[in-house]
């Protein structure tokens, strides 16, 4: 009787990249074992709790529920019964310090209708950006968002098309040529600091993110982004994998070209026939592969990338609701461009800032306690290795300042209501997620550190490592993660039955 031994593989991690590559391995018939450092899964995802509050730390827009709902698929079962998607309308409202607003929905005649109210020229333009927008989504993330680049022949290969794309200029750049009015440049170019692009310096196939948003959507789930977490979890458990959270890995143990097992921090150990990291990529090279050969140099050569910003959030919680507030509110500042620069280039906090407000009580009134209303708010800001500031004195002094900010121009009486609140600032990616510099979004996606150019889904020394996650091919942002997870997967099932 043959014997077939299923493979034996760990997981380093379990943000969405992690949780998404252990479900399709074990779907397709490996044994994975889903290590995470922290108490709770989800990575950046993470859930604080407080007060009778639930704060979803990180990912709040959901986009291309597709890529979700494959997973759930792979198994022959539904995500409906897991979870439940709930439709986010406006997407986003945009909103200037001169009083501008921008319903940013998704229907067409309503868009034409404020786009003319602020700049008639504009509306061609507008229509001719969604058509080039489309079809970066078709090239760029249809096509190519989760497929390895492990060779320059695969880079050369998507060059004609990387070149009529434009992708040399940037987001800004590639806004400006279809649209004249600098608001609505700004509310059609900010996307790529979502996954923790500089409009200014990132390939314009980041420009795809708006087509992406108008194909399918914007949706929270019910419960919040932990409420997500928690289903794919359950997934994976269902299909059979083992998480252990508290196992933080201290080592993965080698032999020549060959991961041989794990070794966590509270000395575990298992051996495995493949290791898959979710952890930064610096971290893993850096500390988990610590005197090898291979972690040193490619240590060194991360150590030359550029990192993307860091990121300060205010979680809070009010007594009472909110309701002229938007579930997705852009509160910009009076600089654009050179504040993103100081964000990305600067060594030090600036003086202003642009805000992400989130109000996920607007979409699902269950995070917060009867007759109260949960937020944040975060403010891009930048990584510790570009201006390592001193966040324990600077944080709570930058919280006074925004929250102010909020109570006198967005949340009338914020400071009166506020019954709770925490911080997370640029240390905490550092301590507790193990992120280089404290980046919120790991390496900086530019065209030089994009697809062939980025850590690569399969290590080209270590040929069983493997990365799935922000730090390798496609990047950052819910649907690129999960479009890793595709792109690893497909690489370590290749040759299995
Ligand atoms: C505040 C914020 C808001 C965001 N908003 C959005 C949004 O609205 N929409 C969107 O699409 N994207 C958003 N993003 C980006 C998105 O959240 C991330 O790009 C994505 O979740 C990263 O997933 P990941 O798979 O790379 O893993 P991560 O979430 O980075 O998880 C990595 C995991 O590895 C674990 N780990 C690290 N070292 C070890 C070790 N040695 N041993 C064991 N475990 C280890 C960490 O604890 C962590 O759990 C946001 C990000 C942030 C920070």
């Amino acid at each position: 009787m043959n014997v077939v031994t299923r493979p034996r593989t760990a997981v380093i991690g379990s943000g969405f990249g992690g949780l998404a590559l252990a479900i399709r391995l074990q779907s397709a018939g490996h044994d994975v074992t889903l290590l995470e450092k922290r108490d709770k899964p989800g990575g950046r995802a993470y859930v604080y709790e407080q007060d009778g509050f639930t704060f979803d730390g990180g990912p709040t827009v959901i986009t291309d529920p597709g890529c979700l709902e494959e997973l759930f698929a792979l198994s022959g079962r539904r995500m409906s019964d897991y979870i439940e998607m709930l439709p986010v309308s406006p997407f986003y409202q945009l909103c200037w310090e001169d009083g501008f607003r921008f319903d940013y929905v998704n229907d067409q005649a309503a868009l034409d209708a404020q786009i003319a109210a602020k700049s008639p020229a504009d509306v061609e333009g507008y229509r001719r950006f969604l058509r080039y927008s489309e079809e970066l989504l078709q090239e760029g993330y249809i096509k190519l968002g989760s497929k390895p680049f492990l060779d320059f022949a695969s880079m050369v290969r998507v060059a004609p098309q990387l070149v009529r794309l434009r992708a040399d200029r940037t987001v800004y750049g590639m806004v400006s040529r279809f649209i004249r009015n600098e608001h609505l440049r700004q509310a059609f170019s900010f996307h790529s600091l979502l996954v923790g692009g500089d409009p200014f310096a990132t390939s314009s196939i980041y420009a795809l993110i708006h087509a992406l948003e108008r194909r399918w959507g914007v949706w929270f789930p019910r419960g919040g982004t932990g409420a997500l977490v928690r289903a794919l979890v359950k997934l994976f458990e269902d299909l059979g994998g083992t998480i252990r959270c508290g196992a933080e890995v201290a080592r993965i143990e080698t032999q020549g070209p060959r991961a041989t097992g794990i070794r966590c921090a509270d000395g575990w150990h298992g051996q495995f026939d493949n290791v898959a990291s979710n952890a930064d990529v610096m971290h893993t090279y850096a500390r988990l592969l610590e005197g090898t050969p291979r972690g040193q140099a490619a240590a060194r050569k991360l150590a030359r990338k550029r990192w993307s910003m860091s990121l300060f959030v205010i979680y809070f919680g009010l007594r009472g609701e909110r309701r002229d507030l938007r579930h997705h509110m852009v509160l910009f500042g009076a600089r654009y461009r050179e504040l993103i620069r100081e964000i990305f280039r600067g060594s030090a906090l600036p003086e202003d800032f642009s805000l992400y407000l989130h109000a996920p009580s607007v979409t699902d009134p269950s995070l917060a306690p009867p007759g109260h209303s949960a937020y944040y708010v975060l403010s891009p800001v930048p990584h510790l290795g570009n201006a390592p500031i001193d966040w324990s004195v600077e944080g709570p002094r930058y919280r006074d300042r925004i929250l102010d900010y909020l109570d006198e121009r967005y949340i009338p009486g914020l400071k009166r209501d506020l019954v709770t609140s925490h911080i997370l600032t640029p240390d905490g990616f550092r301590d507790d997620l193990n992120s280089h510099h404290g980046s919120a979004f790991s390496l900086e996606p530019v065209l030089t550190q994009s697809a062939f150019f980025r850590t690569h889904n399969r290590d080209d020394v270590i040929r069983n490592l493997y990365f799935v996650g922000a730090g390798t091919h496609p990047g950052a942002g819910v649907p690129g993660v999960v479009g890793s997870a595709k792109a690893t997967a497909g690489l370590m099932l290749e040759g299995m039955p």
